[in-house]
């Protein structure tokens, strides 16, 4: 996974592309970051003759303690996504004994041997991208009967450091998730690299869904969700333009 992304956010934006002057720190700046990303999520969906309900958004929460997340929660916001599957089983067991219908989405890589514990906790993974984690991912299903929706990562821009399958290799793996694991596959999900403008990968990732009938898009993050909305976007995730900028793991 690309550091840039995963540790650096760009600056909480407006929604348009430019920049906030403060990023939300406090109790309030959470309710108000959130309401600010809601209204954009709309603007964005009836600019393009889109039902804002069939956008989700994904409140990405990873790095941010449990007392940063309670705001959110009590604003109303039930749907969040996590990177690290340790940081996730340490916060959300608590926060879901308060909050039962939480739903807790997977957007970080996911090695194999974490594979039981994100079948437990999560009820979404967009990040399957391969195929031994199909088969972890499979066995653990089968296992404890949970079955959390699975998406599959598209690396659009063929970068070698991050996760996702390469586009021309996107039909052999869903082949092989459903045939060979009997795994169903929700949607695709990326992250386009941090240089190019967005648009060419989620007009690709767009294409690739449509041409393969997944129903689930997830595209879009703080720096540019409303463009992802336009070209398709049912589940943006969205964390610095809510919870503010992330502070660098040590
Ligand atoms: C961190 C992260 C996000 C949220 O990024 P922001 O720029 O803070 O909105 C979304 N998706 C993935 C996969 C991430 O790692």
């Amino acid at each position: 996974m690309d550091d840039a992304i995963t540790e650096q956010g760009p600056l909480p934006s407006d929604g348009m592309g430019h920049p906030t002057a403060k990023p939300p720190v406090g109790e309030a700046d959470v309710a108000a970051g959130l309401a600010e990303v809601r209204a954009a999520i709309v603007r964005a969906a009836e600019d393009s003759d889109r039902d804002p309900a069939e956008i989700h958004l994904v409140a990405v929460s990873k790095t941010v303690p449990a007392e940063g997340i309670l705001p959110a929660l009590e604003a109303g916001q039930r749907v969040f996504g996590e990177n690290y599957v340790q940081e996730s089983a340490a916060k959300w067991p608590a926060l879901r004994a308060r909050y039962p219908d939480v739903e807790l989405h997977l957007v970080g890589p996911l090695q194999s041997n974490k594979a039981r514990e994100a079948v437990s906790l999560f009820d979404v993974i967009h990040s399957l991208d391969r195929l031994s984690l199909a088969a972890a991912l499979a066995k653990e299903i089968a296992r404890s009967g949970r079955a959390p929706k699975l998406l599959i990562q598209v690396n659009t821009g063929a970068e070698p450091q991050k996760g996702g399958v390469l586009p021309d290799q996107l039909a052999t793996l869903l082949a092989e998730c459903r045939d060979t694991h009997g795994l169903a596959i929700h949607g695709l999900m990326c992250i386009p690299p941090a240089e190019d403008p967005p648009s060419a990968h989620f007009a690709l990732l767009a294409r690739l869904a449509r041409q393969h009938n997944l129903p689930i898009l997830s595209m879009g993050m703080s720096a540019d969700f409303p463009a992802a909305i336009q070209l398709g976007a049912t589940h943006v995730r969205v964390g610095t333009a809510i919870f503010g900028a992330r502070t660098r793991k040590a």
